[in-house]
């Protein structure tokens, strides 16, 4: 017989859910200029655990502002967004920041690291915002370097990095929480190419190795390539291949 224990629901997370779903999301943003402007229209999909995805269209087509709002830094307009089965428009600000903290990595086509940091510090800043301690993940983060190439470079500032050993930086931050979801907005776009094609290579296995899933922007026909879908931006609407 089943036990009660065993039969109750196991709350908001089951193990089936999507990593990220958008069920009809639009996003508007109001201006002075130009009145109202459509960023997102009626944009619905999931991304399944372990996915790669990518996100393609044209400059000005909506894709950071999909990507800003499945990372919960900005809030639909219109329809719903949910992690791993949990309606992001049921918590408060400071509850989609914890989420957010606790499950997703972020990489940006500029880094956004602190140059006023070391590359050791830049990489364990999400477990210090989250309350651990240096010392508890010095060796995460020292395996994490190791992995990209750049143990050797811990102490150095940031600034004295090439584009490249940025963003290898950048990926390291990414995932030293082990997220669930990495999100990346051009992540080569600052890159050269040779360059960009290296980043990616490590981006893909590392995602892999932490069994997160990933969405990515990209320009690049050839990297969107290499992800189990990709996804068209049009204007604000999404077409699935
Ligand atoms: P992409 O990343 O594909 O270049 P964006 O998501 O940045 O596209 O922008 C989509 C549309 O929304 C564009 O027309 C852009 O001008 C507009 N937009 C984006 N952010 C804002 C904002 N904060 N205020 C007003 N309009 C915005």
């Amino acid at each position: 017989m089943t036990s009660p224990a065993k039969s109750r629901q196991p709350g908001p997370r089951r193990a089936a859910d999507p990593v990220l779903s958008f069920r009809h999301v639009g996003k508007t943003y109001d201006t002075f200029a130009a009145g109202t402007k459509h960023a997102l229209n009626g944009v619905s999909f999931d991304v399944q655990r372990g996915q790669r995805i990518a996100i393609v269209g044209r400059s000005g087509s909506g894709k950071s502002t999909l990507l800003h709002l499945a990372a919960g830094i900005d809030v639909p307009s219109a329809g719903t967004i949910s992690w791993s089965g949990r309606d992001m428009s049921a918590l408060t600000e400071r509850e989609r920041t914890r989420v957010r903290r606790d499950n997703i990595g972020l990489v940006f086509q500029f880094f956004h690291l602190l140059s006023h940091l070391s590359v050791a510090e830049n990489v364990c800043l999400p477990e210090l915002i989250a309350g651990r301690r240096a010392a508890s993940v010095g060796s995460r983060v020292m395996q994490l370097l190791q992995r990209v190439g750049l143990a050797d470079r811990a102490k150095d500032a940031v600034d004295q990095l090439s584009g490249g050993e940025m963003q290898r930086v950048a990926i390291c931050r990414a995932l030293i929480r082990r997220p669930s979801l990495v999100l990346a907005d051009e992540p080569t776009g600052n890159l050269d190419d040779t360059t960009g094609r290296a980043v990616m290579d490590l981006m893909f296995e590392m995602v892999e190795e932490t069994g997160s899933t990933l969405l990515f922007v990209t320009h690049s026909q050839e990297l969107a390539a290499r992800a189990d879908d990709i996804w068209t931006l049009h204007s604000g609407t999404l077409e699935r291949s």
